[in-house]
């Protein structure tokens, strides 16, 4: 082939120098950065070829990059192919195997490029590369990493159901509208710095290494997430959400970083997974902000409890005091499993789970109340009757057997709405209890009573406050 042709061919290469020239070893006849292309044309006193003259013809150009890349994928071997900033018009490249190192960076596309189907058996380079037009990666195998740092997206881009095996830097990219659907990243992906002037989806898409988003701007009406799946750290410091923000039925099975982030609106993490604590310090939550029905595994994380606390306070700022109980009921949750915390708070952070669920559950404390009720009618009935001698008396006919349970309702009734009597009425006993039980069993019933009344006290006060919550809130 033409450009393959030895040094003595020098004088007749194209003068258009880039650094880069010097990683091609397959075409280096020199130690200069220059250009491989040996069939050129007149420009001045300067040679240049079809990428690099200054009044190159788009579409020639377009059809020799594209034949000489299938040559060089048919000579089978495992030399890199460097050609950077070249302008071309439309690129076809659907279903291609690209064996080797692949550089078409700082190029200028025109017109509509197409890559789906095809497979980067090793690094592809795109960074700083200007695609004017559509452009589709679509079920691209990406198996070396893959370069698109400052890379312009136009019009619309689509990397839907594509594969990065090796990482993939999209660091300062410029995307309009773009789609990564179905995507599998693994590897580490880089999309820092970098601008999505219009939609942007990543439905479904499986981030498996770390994942920045680190000062990314998301300028359009709508960024979503829908059901995607974080496996690693996520990191999103610092970045701006302009529109509608949808991280409904989102996974993030490791840390995840939205401090100093702004949404403008929501976002909408509604039915998202969170397995470990996220970090919203700083944020900034749009009113629609949504958490229903999300899942907040770790409660105990160092940093649970400043994480729940954060997202209980930006609730309160936007006033949805739902959900503003729910993180500070995480955030007790998460502080009672800290290991510094004083055993009497766990204790009493536990009772307060137990039977109110931190102030959100009316049902709770109203159950507990009826089940103790029962349960202490049945505790005094078990004095009164012991056990032994209840089937004695039952089988005499028990003719007054309804009027002293009666008696036994009236004296648990008692210790609620006039706690502590007990201690001051011995009367009292000894009319439910008879005088020989009274006189034998006095300070024991005492202390029974007492321990009810304060339980049933507590109980009642924790059931007020909830419902008074409840409809405070709403
Ligand atoms: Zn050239």
């Amino acid at each position: 082939m033409s450009y393959m042709n030895s040094e003595s061919n020098l004088k007749h290469r194209c003068q258009f120098e880039h650094k880069d020239f010097l990683i091609n070893d397959h075409h280096r006849y020199d130690e200069t950065n220059r250009c491989w292309m040996t069939k050129t044309k007149d420009h001045g006193d300067k040679k240049f070829c079809v990428f690099h003259h200054p009044l190159r013809e788009k579409s020639k150009s377009s059809v020799t990059l594209m034949k000489l890349i299938s040559q060089w994928n048919a000579e089978q071997n495992e030399k890199s192919f460097v050609m950077p900033k070249v302008q071309c018009a439309n690129l076809e490249f659907t279903g291609v195997v690209f064996k080797s190192n692949i550089y078409l960076q700082d190029a200028h596309i025109f017109g509509k490029c197409n890559f789906s189907y095809s497979e980067f058996n090793n690094s592809a380079y795109f960074q700083g590369t200007n695609f004017y037009n559509e452009t589709y990666f679509e079920n691209v195998k990406f198996k070396g990493k893959c370069h698109f740092k400052y890379t312009i997206f136009n019009i619309y881009t689509s990397f839907d159901d594509s594969s990065f095996d090796r990482g993939a830097d999209f660091e300062s990219g410029h995307f309009q509208k773009s789609s990564f659907e179905n995507c599998k990243f693994q590897h580490e992906i880089n999309f820092k710095n970098a601008t999505f002037n219009k939609q942007v989806k990543f439905n479904k898409t499986e981030f498996d290494g770390k994942t920045i988003f680190i000062n990314t701007k998301f300028k359009s009406q709508e960024s979503i997430f829908l059901d995607v799946k974080f496996w690693d750290v996520v990191y999103f410091q610092r970045s701006i959400f302009s529109g509608i923000t949808i991280f409904q039925e989102a996974h993030f099975g490791l840390e995840v970083n939205f401090d100093k982030v702004v949404f403008d609106f929501g976002p909408d993490m509604s039915e998202t997974y969170f397995f470990y604590a996220p970090s919203f310090h700083d944020a900034t939550l749009g009113q629609g902000v949504d958490f229903r029905e999300a899942h907040f595994v770790d409660k105990t994380s160092r940093h649970a409890p400043s994480c729940y606390r954060t997202l209980k306070l930006a609730m309160n700022k936007v006033s949805n005091k739902r959900q503003e109980a729910i993180f500070y009921g995480l955030e007790q949750q998460s502080l009672r499993k800290q290991r510094d915390t004083p055993i009497s708070i766990k204790f009493y952070s536990y009772l307060y789970q137990l039977f109110s669920n931190y102030g959100q559950s009316v049902s709770r404390p109203f159950y507990s109340i009826i089940t103790l009720y029962i349960l202490f009618i049945s505790i005094y009935s078990i004095i009164k009757f012991p056990m032994n001698k209840i089937f004695e008396y039952l089988s005499k006919g028990a003719p007054d057997f309804l009027d002293k349970v009666a008696s036994m309702i009236k004296f648990t009734t008692i210790n609620i709405t006039s706690p502590f009597k007990v201690w001051t009425n011995n009367n009292y006993i000894v009319d439910v209890f008879g005088p020989e039980l009274a006189k034998n069993n006095e300070v024991t019933i005492n202390i029974i009573a007492t321990f009810q009344s304060i339980f049933s006290l507590s109980l009642i006060t924790l059931f007020i406050l909830a419902l008074r919550r409840a409809f405070k809130l709403n």
